[in-house]
């Protein structure tokens, strides 16, 4: 067994069956945000969205705030996270039909939520696209800005990782979203 396969076999049995990945968006707003505390703890991988994504959280959840209150909040909510010791890892939504992905797109996203995330001293080495939309170029930045792990979606739990432009691709069979918590 290759270095690879080792690690591949290693993924699979333990970071699957461990995580819960959540994606995390909606948390700016604080009736959510009372519910979701009671998840810190209970092992979830918090996948958060950056200001990169303030159009489609307005839009999405009914936010009545401007792009500097809503980064504001993102700052004090992560922070309270990570003063907790959970996992902080990035969500970010690019664009939702696949045909319409352009570099100009997901390289002023990236470049936006990765100043973010490193401005709060996070360096996150996973990645879950939004609505699970991405192409070859999502994972080449990925791999650009240093993630080792992409989080795809895949209906069957045995699906196993694979390595494509250069970061493994888990598949998770189960997501969950904040706004499910409310
Ligand atoms: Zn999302």
């Amino acid at each position: 067994m290759n270095i690879n396969n080792f690690y591949i076999s290693f993924l699979q049995k333990f970071i699957k069956v461990r995580e819960k990945t959540i994606h995390v968006e909606a948390f700016v707003r604080d009736d959510l945000w009372n519910n979701l505390k009671k998840l810190i703890g209970k092992g979830y991988v918090w996948f958060v969205v950056t200001p990169a994504n303030y159009d489609y959280c307005k839009i999405y959840f009914n936010l009545r705030m401007t792009k500097d209150e809503f980064t504001k909040v993102l700052i004090e909510r992560i922070n309270f996270l990570k003063e907790r010791n959970e996992e902080i890892q990035l969500h970010l939504h690019l664009c939702n039909t696949i045909a319409f992905f352009d570099k100009k797109l997901q390289d002023e996203k990236f470049i936006e939520a990765m100043n973010f995330m490193n401005a709060q001293g996070i360096y996150p080495k996973k990645f879950a696209p939004g609505w699970n939309k991405y192409n070859d170029y999502t994972l080449s930045l990925a791999k650009k800005y240093g993630f080792k792990f992409f989080y795809d979606f895949n209906k069957n739990p045995l699906k196993r990782p694979i390595i494509k432009n250069g970061v493994f691709v888990i598949y998770v069979h189960k997501i969950w979203h904040d706004y499910d918590f409310i």
